[in-house]
């Protein structure tokens, strides 16, 4: 065939007509169609991108993000709630095409009241877990303007990135948890008689990654490595979790409560209002009175609170939870083919001692420790296979320990 008469296999223009006329095995293809291909497959992969987008995110339901939580949350239902919507509106957000319409769904960042140890964290883990997506913890105590000694704010971001292995596109969908939010609060209300370094400022600083914006990231973070190469993160479609203990912050609310009641139906608010969490009735408003900016309340607009664990949450902590510390042990125990089981009596007699030293449900954990660290020693080398904790047992191995002496401080 002479060489003008070769033509393209899939639109049938001969040689001449074409710029470029590639030889396949026993076809052609000429450089328009070359081109129209290669749109069919930017757009093929577009779509399977946002295909993977959404299943990476596993987009669920706000119930059954609800019922996840529960797995290995215990209580909390309030927060479970507000969470569940929040971050369901949040990836329902981030799944959405740009539309025409001017309706533009903002952000639901999520801020978290309630003493340490009740489970903020753990919400947060939770959260991340089920997504999956990279979660980064920041505590916001070490977080400083830019310029001063500490961690810049932008060092929130390079946590993140870690945590997606510097896959940016994974980290900018992910969840950033900031603790200890309470401790960046305005330290006065007149924020011009010094400057407040570690206040309102980082407050500023850290408003703009509230809002979304573009950032140049130190990949390893901090001025150590001054010759890195930054890394530009948009936080537009970052999740933010604030928590913080905001210690003393029920005087307000308590006092805004009376005031309330002061007016025409005194009696009856007063007997509605329940006195055990006045968390409860926490408002952006008592943020503010706090010392958090209203710019930064107004950009974590679902409030919520913990409740603080009564003994019995602390007795469901210990075994039910999906991951519970007890479940935890057997599983220790078992792999050194040791069956351990523990009483009913000696479950509430730790819990009885959380309680009494004011460990909440971090101390369980080290309650368990004293009491079990002795057979973990001994018994993967002995012949015995059986582990009986009774309450006898745990009180003798705790009073022999370092924990017990913490009744002297308490
Ligand atoms: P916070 O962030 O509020 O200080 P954490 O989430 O770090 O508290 O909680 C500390 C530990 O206590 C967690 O690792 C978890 O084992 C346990 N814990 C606290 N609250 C709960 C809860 N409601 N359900 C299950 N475990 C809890």
């Amino acid at each position: 065939m002479a060489k003008d008469d070769l033509e393209c296999s899939f639109c049938g223009r001969k040689k001449p007509e074409t710029d470029l006329l590639i030889a396949g095995l026993d076809a052609h293809i000429c450089d328009k169609c070359i081109e129209q291909a290669h749109g069919i497959v930017l757009e093929e992969s577009k779509q399977g991108g946002a295909k993977e987008l959404s299943s990476d995110l596993m987009l669920s339901k706000p119930k059954v993000i609800k019922a996840f939580l529960d797995e290995y949350i215990i209580g909390q239902e309030a927060t479970k709630k507000v969470m569940s919507v929040a971050v369901y509106n949040h990836y329902k957000r981030l799944l959405q095409p740009k539309s025409d319409d001017d309706i533009e769904i903002q952000k639901s960042n999520i801020i978290m009241v309630g003493e340490t140890g009740t489970g903020k964290t753990l919400m947060a883990k939770t959260i991340s877990k089920m997504l999956n997506v990279p979660l980064a913890i920041v505590d916001a105590t070490v977080l400083t303007e830019a310029g001063y000694v500490g961690e810049d704010v932008e060092g929130i971001l390079t946590k993140l990135l870690q945590a997606a292995d510097y896959d940016v596109e994974k980290a900018q969908r992910g969840i950033v948890f900031i603790d200890e939010i309470d401790k960046i609060a305005r330290k006065s209300d007149n924020p011009s008689i010094t400057r407040d370094v570690s206040g309102e400022g980082v407050q500023q600083a850290l408003l703009k990654l509230l809002e979304g914006t573009t950032v140049n990231v130190p990949p390893k973070g901090g001025r150590k490595h001054p010759d890195q190469k930054f890394i530009e993160v948009d936080t537009e479609n970052i999740l933010f979790i604030a928590g913080g203990a905001f210690d003393g912050i029920e005087r307000n609310i308590s006092k805004r409560l009376n005031m309330q009641a002061v007016g025409f139906s005194a009696s009856q608010s007063e007997d509605k209002i329940e006195r055990t969490n006045l968390l409860k009735y926490i408002i952006p408003k008592d943020l503010k009175d706090y010392g958090l900016i209203p710019e930064i309340i107004g950009r974590l607009p679902a409030l919520t609170y913990m409740d603080p664990l009564d003994e019995e949450t602390l007795r469901a902590i210990l075994t039910e939870p999906k991951n519970a510390i007890i479940k935890q042990y057997q599983k220790l125990f078992e792999i050194d083919d040791i069956s351990f089981e523990i009483t009913e009596d000696a479950l509430n007699y730790i819990v009885g001692k959380a309680v009494e030293y004011k460990l909440g449900a971090r101390g369980l954990r080290s309650l368990c420790e004293a009491i079990l660290t002795d057979a973990m020693f001994e018994m993967p080398e002995g012949d015995e296979t059986e582990l009986l904790v009774t309450r006898e047992y745990a009180e003798d191995k705790l009073n022999k320990s370092t924990i017990s002496k913490l009744k002297a401080v308490s």
